[in-house]
């Protein structure tokens, strides 16, 4: 993950007044010393959650949430420590510098912005695929189901293919090598029969982060084939106990809980 240097995050923190930045999203009174207002993070009717300006804290008396503003923008926005940051920074005008890493890191996410590439590309031909002759069935199964073009769209919904090679060797065809696609978790690989598609005779589900972008596929397979659900598995961009299909259409709903 990359770092800030403390004087920056400290700059940060100093710019970004907690009770300014909670009272934009939470309706704060005073009270004494500090300011109180209904708590984001748990449901209730008397305001428990309170924000103090002399220790630029929050804290609430009846979930137990409590933090600085950092931690309030990664809680309230589902935002990673670094994202938190790059949001305050931009809220109070600072210019970040890049965030320092060490060439390691720097190879790895080189290496990651590839893999997000490969299954980007993945979910268009998946996506395109739907639409072909090949794809009726899906396209059939998709509506039978209720789902309209726009919503197959918005979702960015798709048909794997029949072949055992189809994606793969459109992947391949769009520049990327076997290590890419094999680490985005889109193949099999066999002595037997070399580097074949995961996913087959599959409708697409593609697998968002928080920004939208595609981490991994659940497939459903179309007629009797086993399983009848398939995912991607856990790779360097999909980390299953951290994220779950809609959870970038969830963000923002403030949600306690949500429907899978
Ligand atoms: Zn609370």
């Amino acid at each position: 993950m990359p770092r800030y240097r403390d004087e920056i995050i400290d700059e940060v923190r100093l710019r970004n007044d907690i009770v300014d930045v909670i009272g934009s999203v939470v309706k704060l009174k005073r009270s004494g010393a500090n300011y109180f207002g209904l708590c984001p993070f748990h449901n209730e009717k008397t305001g428990s959650f309170s924000v103090s300006p002399d220790k630029q804290m929050y804290y609430c008396f009846g979930c137990g949430a409590g933090g600085n503003v950092i931690s309030f923008v990664m809680d309230y926005e589902n935002y990673s420590f670094p994202e938190a940051v790059k949001y305050l920074a931009d809220r109070a005008g600072i210019n970040l510098p890049e965030a320092e890493e060490t060439p390691e890191e720097r190879q790895l996410s080189s290496f990651k912005s590839k893999v997000m590439e490969c299954l980007k590309s993945a979910a268009v031909f998946y996506y395109k695929r739907l639409y072909s002759p090949e794809g009726k069935h899906g396209l059939d199964y998709l509506r039978n189901r209720g789902l309209t073009d726009e919503t197959i769209k918005s979702f960015g919904l798709g048909y794997s293919g029949k072949g055992y090679d189809q994606a793969v060797s459109y992947l391949r065809s769009k520049g990327f090598p076997d290590k890419v696609i094999d680490a985005a978790g889109l193949c099999n690989i066999s002595e037997k029969h070399g580097m074949t598609d995961r996913f087959f005779n599959r409708v697409m589900f593609p697998i968002m982060d928080i920004n939208n972008k595609v981490i991994g596929f659940g497939g459903r397979v179309m007629g009797d084939g086993e399983p009848k659900y398939l995912n991607s598995p856990e790779t360097i961009v999909f980390d299953k106990s951290h994220n779950m299909y809609g959870l970038n259409a969830a963000r923002r709903s403030r949600k306690p809980y949500l429907i899978v």
